[in-house]
């Protein structure tokens, strides 16, 4: 069997274990990825010569790719890349020496061979000389970029079918999880991934001092407010007659957030609490719903609750979200009550203002008041509102 027995390879063994014994545990990260990439590029050719003796027939294996992830514990695509890198450096010595010198890394040489190994039959066209020199030259990300580009120029026919081949391996699952939040896992093609990107980022940047969501936070906001922009501009093509929308359904106790009422439901999702139905519900439409022992007694009329008018004149009013320092534009904001009109707060020009969708969240879920004082709405943090302490009859306002 391979890799037992060899001299050569039990006394590496001995030195590895002599090595990680060792009392002075720092060393140079660099040259001991030298040493890791030399070994992965001997690894590499060691495999080949496996494929070659056919080893892995006798074990049973149908391809050396499956013997390799089986025996070594790889990946099926490590195993191929190893694979890959082996077969090329066969006939690349340049590129073979300067990885065993350690003049270039592991993943470079790979990145250098899978080039060589795509343009099947016209590798010819390969030329190590100035591929190794690029490799010398730039970080393994812009080596692989360079690759795409080489690839392009020699073969655009087959570059165009591996993209298509690669196309089809977009996909996209939005799962639910036991707790209601949504998991997302997808492979995007290269223009939808880098549209995405971009439209993300633009509305992921920080939103001021009072922004403390992380990066990663702020982009699964970003994802929120271009899907609820998309829903609000109303061009989304209909389905079952009915443009999309969230639907949520609750109680009137529920919606007046009374004592013991049971959690609004959430279409294709689980409950949700108090507060979010209220951010939910400051700019909806209403359809009213009598049951009667579970059954249907009667429908309402749809309602909106800030009307076509109204919404319009309070859009030539505030052009904008009105939290101090926000950019989004008005189509990009929707109407707040500032007192909820579920809580008996009229829906007029005194009690409605337009906020963008992470300022909307800020005021219902983060706690933060809006004060109107004169014309102007006072925006403050949930530390700075003046608590206002009951009074006893005959005692004064304590100060
Ligand atoms: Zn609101
Ligand atoms: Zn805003």
């Amino acid at each position: 069997m391979l890799g037992q027995g060899g001299t050569a390879l039990s006394k590496l063994e001995a030195d590895v274990r002599e090595f990680l014994a060792r009392d002075d545990r720092r060393v140079d990260p660099k040259r001991l990825r030298v040493v890791i990439d030399a070994l992965e590029g001997e690894f590499s050719g060691e495999v080949k010569n496996t494929q070659k003796a056919g080893d892995h027939l006798v074990d049973g294996a149908i391809t050396a790719v499956s013997w390799i992830s089986r025996s070594c514990g790889m990946s099926v695509s490590s195993a191929a890349d190893r694979l890959c890198v082996g077969t090329e450096l066969e006939s690349l010595p340049k590129i073979a020496a300067a990885l065993t010198s350690g003049e270039i890394g592991y993943q470079s040489a790979s990145v250098l061979c899978h080039l060589r190994e795509q343009l099947g039959d016209k590798r010819d066209l390969f030329n190590e000389d100035e591929m190794l020199g690029y490799a010398r030259r730039f970080s393994v990300f812009h080596l692989r970029m360079l690759c795409r580009v080489a690839r392009h120029a020699a073969d655009p026919d087959g570059f165009f079918n591996e993209a298509e081949e690669n196309h089809l391996r977009r996909r996209l699952h939005i799962s639910l999880m036991s707790d209601g939040m949504h998991a997302i896992d997808g492979v995007l093609d290269p223009e939808v991934g880098s549209a995405l990107r971009t439209a993300l980022e633009s509305l992921a940047t920080c939103r001021g001092r009072e922004d403390d969501r992380k990066h990663s936070q702020r982009m699964a906001d970003a994802v929120g407010e271009l899907v609820h922009h998309a829903m609000d501009q109303g061009t989304l093509p209909k389905r079952n007659g009915v443009r999309p929308h969230v639907t949520v359904t609750t109680t009137l106790e529920g919606l007046k957030n009374e004592f013991g009422a049971p959690p609004a439901d959430l279409e294709l999702s689980l409950p949700i609490s108090t507060k979010t139905l209220e951010r939910i519900t400051c700019d909806s439409t209403i359809s009213r719903v009598l049951l009667a022992d579970s059954m249907v007694i009667d429908v309402g009329r749809a309602t909106r609750v800030t009307s076509a008018p109204r919404r319009r004149a309070l859009r030539v009013r505030d052009r904008g979200c009105r939290f101090p320092g926000c950019d989004r534009p008005v189509n990009w904001t929707n109407p707040h009550h500032v007192v909820a009109w579920t809580r008996g707060g009229p829906s007029d020009f005194a009690n409605e203002v337009f906020l963008c969708y992470y300022h909307h969240r800020l005021v219902h879920e983060g706690g933060w008041h809006i004060i109107k004082v004169a014309r102007q709405f006072r925006f403050l943090p949930p530390e700075r509102m003046p608590v206002r302490r009951a009074r006893g009859p005959g005692v004064r306002w304590a100060a």
